[in-house]
């Protein structure tokens, strides 16, 4: 059984986080390949951690994953199923402020919830308790410009997870705050996870956070290049030193060859 304090339909609660499979993709821009035939498969409930040097791709892979972003070959798959558009089964999370600065905190996520396709009576208590959630009681009313980055954050998190997506996908969502807001985070995503079940693939630049969000790590290498390692993230601190020290090797050789 499934306990949430966000509600959700019976179909959502029946369907769980997507399985995800990237099949031999190769995506671009333009009819120029960025990522070439990559192949990966995302169990469902799975934190898949991407990491590789800058411009390797990974904003591509999740635009491909999203349905933003048609494969030139290859298929994207959800729970077996072509992925040939958006849908409201899966959100995107970015970095940069993607909040609509001229509306409320709340009514920022009720839009989301709106997008998602949860009945109107409905949005604005599933956002003022999403709000809550994510430690926003009481700023429901603000104006995104009144928050702190850290606070603003946490409202894309709010809004990223909203209305139950089956998968999240998320762009360096930590990567502008300072390192205890990060770690507040951190914490703050995997606790909301654990809630909410969802799929997730996470892109990090930050090795330990990588670690510490990741069931498995895949490092991207060079543009064209298909993945360069596909690290497991085991529960105890001994594998998951290992694990560190695996990704950070892959990282390094990827990035040298990157700066070549
Ligand atoms: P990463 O997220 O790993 O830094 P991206 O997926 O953003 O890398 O980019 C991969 C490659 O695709 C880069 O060479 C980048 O210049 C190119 N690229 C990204 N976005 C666009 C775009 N909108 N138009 C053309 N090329 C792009
Ligand atoms: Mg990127």
């Amino acid at each position: 059984m499934i306990t949430t304090r966000t509600p959700q339909t019976a179909s959502d609660r029946a369907a769980g986080p997507l399985a995800l499979d990237l099949d031999d993709v190769t995506v671009g821009y333009r009819g120029i390949p960025a990522v070439r035939s990559l192949t990966l498969e995302i169990r469902s409930g799975e934190r898949l951690v991407l990491t590789g040097p800058s411009g390797c791709g990974k904003s591509t892979v999740l635009r491909a994953l999203a349905g933003l972003l048609p494969p030139q070959s290859g298929e994207v798959r959800a729970d077996g199923e072509p992925v040939r558009s958006t849908s409201r089964d899966r959100a995107m999370v970015f970095q940069e402020d993607a909040l609509l600065p001229w509306r409320t905190v709340r009514s920022n996520v009720v839009l989301a919830l709106g997008l998602r396709g949860v009945p109107r009576e409905r949005r604005r208590p599933d956002a003022d308790r999403w709000l809550e959630e994510v430690g926003l009681d009481g700023y429901a009313g603000h104006l995104p410009r009144e928050l702190s980055g850290g606070m603003r954050q946490r409202v894309q998190l709010a809004r990223g997870l909203a209305g139950a997506p089956r998968a999240v996908f998320m762009d360096e969502p930590f990567g502008a705050l300072d390192a205890q807001t990060r770690a507040t985070m951190q914490a703050l995503l995997l606790r909301t996870l654990d809630a909410h079940p969802a799929t997730v693939v996470f892109v990090t630049h930050d090795v330990a956070e990588a670690v510490l969000l990741g069931h498995r790590v895949a490092v991207m290498g060079r543009r064209g290049e298909p993945m360069r390692a596909l690290v497991d993230v085991p529960d105890d601190p001994a594998g998951r030193a290992a694990a560190l020290a695996a990704v950070q090797a892959a990282l390094t050789s990827s990035r040298e060859e990157w700066t070549q």
